[in-house]
């Protein structure tokens, strides 16, 4: 019997086993019937603003312009197109003093969890998901992520922001409204904070990007997906999720702040393609995505800013919670072909 691959990620010290002979075709991962989140009344459709916060920032259309306005004391403003606000249960908030203490001392395991955790609805359109939404609506998203980026990142006990989505109520979506989310921490998380060290070394070493290395060779590669003129999506070499696959900017980029009007619109029509696809195939299954992006301007000519998607098909049990070796039982060439083919049949 032929030996399982053991393969390790590009930049972090993780491996993967990719156990393509337990034979599973990514459809067998396509689910009939799905638990779903439980209905009742929609907090994040329109007409039910005074269920959240209120806004931080809301789209409003009006004459082919967006207006950006913010919601003030118990004022909520109708007819918005993206509305931004704090979730009602945070797991970082914001320092209520100016003198409050920041940061984490060197070496110290206790800290307040400063920072901001928001909850981003993408479309007054309840079931307007990526894999469904239209070009200018997902160029909208693109937008406010760009938008609390920007203002999240100037906050001094600010170091991160994570950008994710949960779709789905197995990976974490209790209320299925399009919506995703941001969380500003006071430190760079690990996974990120090794994919900056990584990259470093290898920009010291070869005077290049890694990020564009990877590109360069995932584009020929069996585990390409797809392209268009600024963005190139493809499975990673040892994704530890089946079906994973990730999403970069062409250009070399450390911050998604830097990206031009065309770039964002490429942007959106990528998400759209891999999202769709996704969806045909698997009967939309629940994932997981989050951008790694870097805010510090040191890292400028080595790191490259990304999109990684996760589908969650499998459960990583005891043997994967308990070591950080995952089992991984679509190899990512079997995963970019189904993707392929879904995007382009
Ligand atoms: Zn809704
Ligand atoms: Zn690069
Ligand atoms: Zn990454």
């Amino acid at each position: 019997m032929p030996h399982n691959e053991l393969r390790k990620d590009y930049l972090l010290d993780r491996w993967v086993v990719i156990a393509t002979e337990r034979g599973r075709r990514p459809t067998d991962f396509a689910k009939k019937e799905k638990p779903q989140a439980k209905v009742g009344v929609c907090p994040f459709c329109p007409g039910n603003e005074h269920l959240t916060p209120p806004a931080v920032l809301a789209y409003i259309e009006a004459g082919g312009k967006i207006e950006k306005v913010k919601d003030e004391d118990g004022f909520r403003h109708k007819g918005w197109v993206i509305r931004c606000f704090p979730n009602l249960y945070p797991a970082f908030t914001p320092p209520q003093e100016k003198a409050d203490k920041w940061e984490i001392a060197e070496g110290g395991d206790l800290a307040p969890a400063f920072g901001h955790h928001e909850v981003l609805v993408e479309s007054p359109n309840h079931d307007e998901h990526p894999s469904d939404a239209s070009i200018p609506q997902l160029l909208h998203v693109v937008n406010a992520y760009l938008d609390r980026l920007v203002e999240l990142a100037s906050k001094p006990y600010v170091r991160y922001v994570s950008i994710f989505r949960n779709h789905g109520l197995e990976a974490g979506a209790s209320l299925s409204h399009a919506h995703s989310q941001i969380i500003a921490t006071p430190f760079v998380p690990k996974i990120v904070e090794e994919e900056l060290q990584a990259s470093e070394r290898f920009w010291l070493e070869k005077g290049e990007c890694i990020f564009c290395n990877i590109i360069k060779r995932e584009r020929e590669s069996p585990r390409f997906i797809t392209e268009n003129q600024d963005f190139v999506a493809f499975a990673p070499w040892a994704s530890a999720n089946p079906m994973e696959f990730w999403i970069f900017p062409k250009r070399h980029m450390h911050t998604p702040l830097e990206i031009t009007e065309n770039e964002k619109l490429n942007l959106a029509k990528i998400l759209k393609t891999c999202f769709s696809a996704l969806k045909s195939l698997l009967n939309d299954p629940p994932y997981n995505y989050g951008f790694h992006l870097s805010l510090d301007e040191k890292t400028r000519q080595y790191y490259h800013w990304h999109l990684e998607v996760y589908p969650k098909l499998a459960i990583w049990a005891g043997f994967e919670k308990s070591t950080g070796i995952y089992i991984n039982t679509v190899s990512p060439e079997n995963a970019a072909e189904s993707l392929r083919k879904a995007i382009s049949p």
